[in-house]
């Protein structure tokens, strides 16, 4: 990583760059700040910069042999500590035994999140790490560099230590070896053990100027209100406008599938709908019932304007845009069967029925509950 792929944080970048000019290089530091700052990568980009043999003077070379195994992650005297999930079974045990996957996921997206990389490797369980990490950490520590001058150890999300490994980190941290250079990377650092904080190098990294999301944004073409809705959600964190960014564009293609079977369920086009079927029928068991959620809620939304509160209504200018026509069908007679409908469509997904036979009898239904007239 290099800093110059990071987000901001020109001040941060300029301090981590300087400490390795003047070759004071603090052995133990901890980057703390909320998720999404770019914590991470700020780590990557120091280490890769800490150990570049040719440094330009103000990110790495990128071209070096050290920097091109950084690029991949792969440098022998670059290690990670981070969250896992065990699992005895498949001897899934330390850090290591998950190390080709956490590379590759946060080579694809360095702002990462805990609950992203916990999700992707054991849905629904809670990430730690284990007490024989301890051995690891020394295990790895106990050999020279083998490329770089330094060793470069990153403890992601050191919180979730277990107590006896913490106690083993901070045994290394107090007595520093020559060349070791340890960053802990914390959303809540007030959760490391006291003793371990202490011996650390504080960087406070604030969330990312707001300036920078523009202009994130403005390359995907994302301008005007929509940008100051998404730079005002996210709080300075590009993973929370990254999540924003995904449920926006979700939300847009459920809307146009949902303008799209209003009017088959009005025409009944056969050949169309059984389109939109092979369609909806990708999406998934999940995307399918959020589908059908996303189209109860705008058919309870055309309902509100039939009524004409107006001032009530959550649906943004296009969507408006067609509730304007499509709202004179949606009466008092049939807005509940026709959520009812869904619902039971959905109940019928949820116990793997399969989708394209419900979506085709739900659309022929609908055909008569659109005509049914107050
Ligand atoms: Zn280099």
């Amino acid at each position: 990583m290099l800093f110059f792929e990071i987000i901001g944080q020109d001040e941060i970048k300029q301090r981590l760059i300087q400490t390795v000019k003047k070759g004071r290089i603090p052995h133990a530091q901890l980057f703390c700040g909320i998720s999404g700052v770019g914590k991470l990568p700020l780590a990557l980009a120091y280490a890769q910069y800490i150990c570049c043999t040719d440094r330009q003077s103000d990110d790495s070379c990128g071209k070096c042999p050290s920097c091109v195994k950084f690029a991949k992650l792969i440098h022998p005297d670059l290690h990670f500590v981070f969250p896992i999930v065990k699992n005895e079974a498949k001897k899934l045990t330390v850090c290591n035994d998950f190390l080709p996957e956490f590379r590759q996921q946060v080579l694809e997206n360095p702002y990462l999140t805990e609950d992203e990389w916990i999700t992707s490797i054991a849905e629904g369980k809670q990430g730690q790490i284990y007490t024989n990490e301890g051995d690891e950490i020394i295990r790895k520590l106990s050999f020279k560099a083998y490329e770089s001058e330094y060793k470069v150890m990153i403890i992601w999300q050191p919180e979730k230590m277990h107590e006896s490994c913490a106690n083993r980190v901070l045994k290394i941290i107090e007595e520093p070896s020559e060349k070791t250079v340890f960053i802990l990377v914390s959303n809540q650092p007030e959760e490391i053990i006291a003793t371990i904080q202490s011996r650390l190098q504080r960087i406070n990294i604030p969330p990312i100027a707001d300036s920078c999301l523009y202009e994130r944004l403005s390359e995907r073409g994302v301008v005007g209100d929509d940008a100051d809705f998404f730079v005002r959600s996210a709080q300075g964190s590009w993973s929370a406008l990254r999540g924003l960014l995904e449920a926006h564009e979700t939300q847009q293609e459920y809307f146009r599938l949902f303008v799209i079977m209003m009017r088959l369920a009005w025409t009944v086009d056969v050949k169309e709908i059984r389109d939109l079927i092979e369609t909806l029928a990708s999406f998934g068991r999940e995307g399918q019932k959020s589908f059908l959620e996303e189209a109860q809620r705008q058919l309870r939304e055309n309902f509100i304007l039939r009524l004409g509160h107006w001032q009530l209504n959550f649906l943004t200018k296009e969507q408006e845009a067609f509730a304007q026509n499509f709202s004179k069908v949606i009466n008092e007679a049939n807005i509940i069967p026709i959520m009812e409908e869904m619902q039971l469509a959905a109940a019928q997904i949820e116990q793997n029925a399969n989708a394209k036979i419900v979506f085709f009898d739900m659309i022929l239904v609908l055909n008569r509950l659109l005509k049914t007239k107050k």
